[in-house]
């Protein structure tokens, strides 16, 4: 423990008690979903997205707090090499500028860079949302895949290449995660996992096989 975790103790991300960001409580929480694809491309989360999980997340994003995502990235590192997927790298789902302007930075991106260290992969970015969407909060899963459909582009001089990870913090419908896969596949690269800290309920089961 170094002399500034002594002076300000971390504080978890998940129930908020002193001496670690992410307590070991808290951890042995994570209930890892059952295998699952979206859209034909492998899904793997590190947990649902419940109780202390989806609260590190809020804070995470809205505190916010973007320490938060070494801890964070931890277990969904450890599902990654479980579901032993060929990843040749990872890449991440993009935020609007405006949006990553006024949060300071981008979670996803954080995470996957976080990821990549840990699993040694290379990162790479390319993704760009050419598009501000309005809130997805209370629509429907059609309604959103309408809200998302362009709002993607592969913007890199770079093409993405195969067997990309494609990292986002959470899968609510999976919408968000296929419109980019399909950015992605318009210029003639592919997405072998989508890589999540966590899957909602209400992810439909349609989605999901
Ligand atoms: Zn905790």
């Amino acid at each position: 423990m170094s002399l500034l975790d002594l002076l300000f103790p971390p504080r978890c991300g998940g129930c908020g008690g002193y001496g670690a960001a992410w307590c070991p409580a808290c951890a042995g929480t994570l209930r890892r979903p059952s295998a699952s694809t979206l859209a034909g491309i492998p899904l793997v989360a590190a947990g649902r997205f419940d109780g202390p999980l989806q609260q590190a997340i809020h804070t995470y994003k809205y505190r916010p707090r973007p320490q938060l995502a070494t801890v964070l990235a931890q277990p969904l590192a450890r599902a990654i090499v479980t579901a032993g997927l060929p990843l040749a790298a990872l890449t991440f789902v993009p935020l609007h500028p405006q949006r990553q302007r006024e949060r300071g930075f981008n979670q996803a991106e954080r995470l996957a860079a976080q990821l990549a260290s840990a699993l040694g992969m290379p990162l790479v970015s390319g993704l760009t949302r050419v598009r501000a969407t309005p809130a997805q909060v209370g629509l429907s899963q059609a309604e959103r895949r309408a809200n998302l459909a362009g709002a993607f582009h592969w913007t890199a001089a770079q093409p993405p290449g195969h067997r990309l990870g494609l990292v986002d913090d959470v899968c609510t419908t999976g919408a968000t995660l296929t419109a980019a896969a399909e950015a992605v596949a318009e210029v003639g690269g592919s997405i072998g996992a989508f890589l999540v800290l966590a899957v909602a309920q209400t992810l439909p089961a349609v989605a999901v096989t």
